[in-house]
């Protein structure tokens, strides 16, 4: 099982990243191109989690809660690096999105994100991903940034920038960055793994609030294996939040949904790795969540 599980009928491009990884030779920069649809951003985080998986290095740990019942307690859950990056707050995966009304990736962004880190090591990890989420999104001059960063980036660095439209990129940003390309949308999960996944979301999202009906820890432990799932599902919600919040300059409210976020994941390795009692882990983490500052209805 790896991270690559999840990525089903992108063989091709798969096989091209792993070859790469084995070989230890994954160039700074990776342009994934794909149809509408296509699961490039996963991809990459895919990607960012096999470079800096902590438990299997070069694979990454298996993101998909369905295939974790199986195999011995070491082969289940993530570990600390695959579950921050897995719920968007691994401090070294850093993700260029589109902002604003013009759905840009505007200059600020390259500017604070990626050149105002760039020089510095990695915080946790052995390497740091910068992820561009539509590279033809680039605001001209946030282009031409990149494009210096892209010319020789320190060694700890990894650029994937995705893009439905390569042939609307600038031809000087294609050429500095290898190719994979992807198939159309991976097959459609089936009704079981939607019921689920809506399951899964359903309780991260009761559990991201700031009060918990007394029934929440019995109803997470119902199904051997989600409980990793629902508080990776929990933090990724607290995480939005924050984001949020810090965009409209709320950075009070941006804080605690932060350190709720954090509260939570502390649990991840208890539950996923070390066989934490899922019921007993859950009342346990909902009397720290007690303690904490609520954030307040969005
Ligand atoms: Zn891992």
């Amino acid at each position: 099982m790896s991270v690559w599980q999840g990525l089903a009928g992108q063989e091709r491009a798969v096989a091209q990243l792993c070859r790469s990884i084995e070989r230890g030779r994954v160039p700074h920069a990776l342009l994934f191109s794909g149809p509408p649809g296509a699961p490039l951003v996963d991809a990459a985080n895919a990607l960012a989690m096999a470079l800096s998986c902590q438990r299997a290095p070069g694979l990454g740990c298996d993101a998909d809660p369905a295939s974790r019942d199986t195999g011995d307690a070491d082969d289940r859950g993530m570990c600390l690096a695959c579950a921050k990056i897995a719920s968007g707050i691994h401090p070294d995966v850093v993700t260029l999105v589109r902002e604003g009304a013009a759905q840009i990736v505007p200059i600020e962004s390259v500017r604070s994100q990626v050149i105002a880190r760039i020089g510095f090591p990695p915080h946790e990890g052995p390497i740091r991903v910068f992820i561009v989420e539509e590279a033809t999104a680039l605001a001209p001059p946030a282009a031409n940034a990149l494009l210096k960063t892209l010319e020789e980036p320190p060694g700890y660095t990894l650029f994937v920038l995705c893009t439905t439209a390569p042939d609307q990129l600038l031809p000087t940003i294609r050429s500095r960055c290898q190719r994979v390309r992807f198939a159309a949308g991976g097959a459609l999960p089936g009704d079981a793994d939607a019921e689920r996944a809506a399951r899964v979301a359903g309780l991260g999202a009761e559990l991201a609030g700031d009060a918990h009906d007394s029934s929440l820890p019995v109803r997470i432990a119902e199904v051997k294996g989600d409980c990793a799932p629902v508080l990776v599902a929990a933090a990724r919600a607290l995480h939005a939040r924050a984001h949020a919040a810090a965009g409209a300059g709320d950075l009070d409210i941006a804080r605690r949904a932060g350190s709720r976020a954090q509260t939570i994941l502390s649990w991840h390795i208890p539950v996923a790795i070390h066989n934490a009692n899922p019921q007993l882990a859950i009342e346990a983490l909902i009397a720290q969540l007690r303690d904490l500052p609520e954030v307040g209805a969005p």
